[in-house]
């Protein structure tokens, strides 16, 4: 932990007395945007615990969602080996960008890599690459809250919703087990999962934070975690 005196003696400000600062998802970990900060936006952003920046197309001090209501919680502020540049992580309120988008970069400028890639950007590989994908899907629409979309839905009924729906699914897996039906079984334990994964969102949890949990649970001798029902 610094002080804002020590964060603003280390850090490089240019010719203007601005820093870009760029912006990231604490919880899914994109990143949203990118924006300057002077040193009173630093001040304001580490003594407020919301993000501040300065608007150098207004020429004026901006407190992030001030007239949106799309507020940046700060989770934590780093800046980097030179100086020259901040890393604001937060739980974003709705989108980011002006234009409604859940993130600023939502442009996407074709590489032959990603080209042949069908245009996706890279994202990690494996065996639950998938969930990464659904877990931003899943951010994006809380963001973006496309008309239509069934998460929408969701984050708009709230968290009551979630819950039923939860209860709901997790009967149906129970049902589908007791079935011995495996088709059934993948079908409804994809929709627990699912539901599971928003409610996550709507409680500002990440997998990351459960796959946290179960990597210290498995560290720890299994005498200190009890047996409970
Ligand atoms: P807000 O700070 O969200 O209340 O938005 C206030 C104004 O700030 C908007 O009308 C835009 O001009 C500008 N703004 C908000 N978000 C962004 C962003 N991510 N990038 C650039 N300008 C933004
Ligand atoms: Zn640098
Ligand atoms: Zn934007
Ligand atoms: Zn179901």
């Amino acid at each position: 932990e610094q002080t804002f005196e020590s964060v603003a003696e280390a850090v490089k400000w240019d010719e203007q007395g601005l820093v870009p600062a760029i912006v990231q998802d604490a919880v899914s970990k994109e990143v949203l945007m990118l924006a300057y900060m002077n040193r009173e936006s630093l001040r304001l952003t580490l003594e407020s615990g919301e993000t501040w920046f300065w608007s150098r197309s207004r020429s004026e001090l901006w407190h992030k969602g001030a007239t949106s209501g799309h507020l940046q919680k700060v989770r934590s502020l780093r800046y980097d080996c030179d100086g020259d540049t901040l890393l604001v992580l937060v739980q974003q309120t709705g989108p980011a960008c002006h234009t409604g988008k859940y993130s600023c970069f939502f442009n996407e400028a074709g590489t032959a890599a990603s080209q042949a890639d069908s245009g996706e950007a890279a994202s990690a590989e494996g065996r639950f690459a998938m969930l990464d994908k659904l877990e931003s899907l899943i951010a994006k629409r809380d963001a973006e809250r496309p008309e239509g979309a069934y998460t929408t839905y969701l984050f708009e009924k709230g968290l009551d919703k979630i819950l039923k729906k939860i209860g709901e699914e997790a009967g149906e897996v129970i049902i589908a087990a007791k079935n011995r039906s495996p088709e059934e079984l993948r079908y409804e334990a994809s929709d627990l999962i699912f539901h599971l994964m928003v409610l996550l969102r709507e409680q500002g949890l990440s997998l990351d934070d459960i796959t946290g949990e179960l990597a210290r649970r498995h560290l720890k001798p299994k005498s200190e975690y009890a047996i409970s029902d």
